[in-house]
């Protein structure tokens, strides 16, 4: 195999992208990982980790993808912190661009994940990075003794929302209905702060600001069209996410909403394609679950591979 040919090519590095490449290494595959220019995934985005096993006091997110990703190069996972910009997959070997570089591998692995949806409310536009954010972990030191709303009524608005506690002085959950996807410990944990207050049957229908940033939302009842002003300088999004499909082209089937379709156990519409983790998943959406589809891609990979010969 010539030295630009790789057996396997990884892209995206969340749980399932790092143990894909742990999984791939051991099998003497020689994997090249893109981990993305902004390596790690959601993980990175994410406070403290508690129900990935073998944790008992918990892990912050950061930390658990470094520990990730050097057990996978203690192996010989190889990780350039770079983004694919595009790809190939019309014969084997598949191509893959990245900065205007061609690489090109017998099979490749799937893991780019999913990013933050935004609400696109009304003057939503301007006022990102000035008051509303997608990420608490990221910005919630910016609003110390001050007013946040959060939207959502997932485990992730639960989970913005008491952590926006440490800095915020009151903090707000808009949600647009009166039953929560949240599980049941982290609304309780919510729901019993001191510092949280929950809003049922509203919607953001404008966000309100003057010349320093954020001030403020029209708060919708949709039951009877009726609005309502809110005060607030920070708001965090927190409606859920959207696979990180795009560099693909529609070459690979994907369902309604973008997830790609596991055709064959972990394989693609495309043979010999690949893909694990959130990219693929609607359904559970966890780092354990993540990184055990990463396990099953690799190994799907390796016999796809050995079946070829
Ligand atoms: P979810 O899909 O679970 O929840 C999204 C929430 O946003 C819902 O309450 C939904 O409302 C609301 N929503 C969606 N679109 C809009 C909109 N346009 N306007 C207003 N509200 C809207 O997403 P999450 O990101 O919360 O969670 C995703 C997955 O990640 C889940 O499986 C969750 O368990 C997991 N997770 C686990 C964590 C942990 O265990 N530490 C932490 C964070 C997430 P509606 O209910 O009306 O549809």
């Amino acid at each position: 195999m010539s030295d630009d040919l790789r057996n396997v090519i990884i892209i995206g590095s969340g749980p399932a992208g790092y143990t894909a490449g742990l999984y791939s290494a051991r099998a003497m595959l020689d994997p090249l990982m893109f981990a993305g220019y902004m390596s790690g995934g959601q993980l990175m985005l994410t406070s403290d980790v508690e129900n990935f096993p073998g944790y008992p006091q918990g892990i912050g997110g950061p930390e658990m993808m470094m520990q990730l990703r050097e057990q996978a190069e203690r192996f010989g996972l190889e990780v350039e912190d770079k983004n694919v910009e595009r790809v190939d997959l019309k014969e084997r070997p598949f191509k893959v661009w990245v900065e205007g570089q061609e690489f090109r591998a017998e099979t490749l692995i799937i893991c780019t994940g999913a990013e933050a949806i935004w609400l696109g409310a009304e003057g939503e536009e301007e006022q990102k990075g000035r008051g509303i954010s997608t990420c608490a972990t990221c910005d919630g030191a910016f609003f110390r003794d001050e007013e946040i709303i959060v939207i959502g009524g997932g485990d992730s608005a639960m989970e913005e929302a008491t952590f926006l506690t440490r800095f915020a002085s009151k903090v707000t959950i808009i949600h647009r209905r009166d039953v929560f996807k949240a599980s049941k410990v982290m609304y309780d944990r919510a729901a019993s702060h001191p510092k949280i207050e929950i809003k049922t049957f509203r919607s953001v229908k404008k966000w309100l600001s003057d010349e320093k940033g954020l001030t403020g939302a029209l708060l919708e009842d949709p039951r009877d069209g009726s609005i309502e002003q809110i005060e607030c300088s920070g708001a965090f999004i927190a409606i859920g996410h959207k696979p990180i499909t795009s560099f693909l082209e529609d070459q690979i089937e994907t369902d309604e909403s973008g997830y790609i379709i596991h055709k064959h156990n972990t394989m693609t519409s495309v043979e010999g394609v690949f893909a694990a983790g959130d990219v693929v998943d609607t359904r559970y959406r966890q780092a354990i679950t993540a990184a055990g589809m990463g396990c099953q891609a690799s190994i799907d990979a390796e016999r796809w591979l050995e079946d070829q010969e």
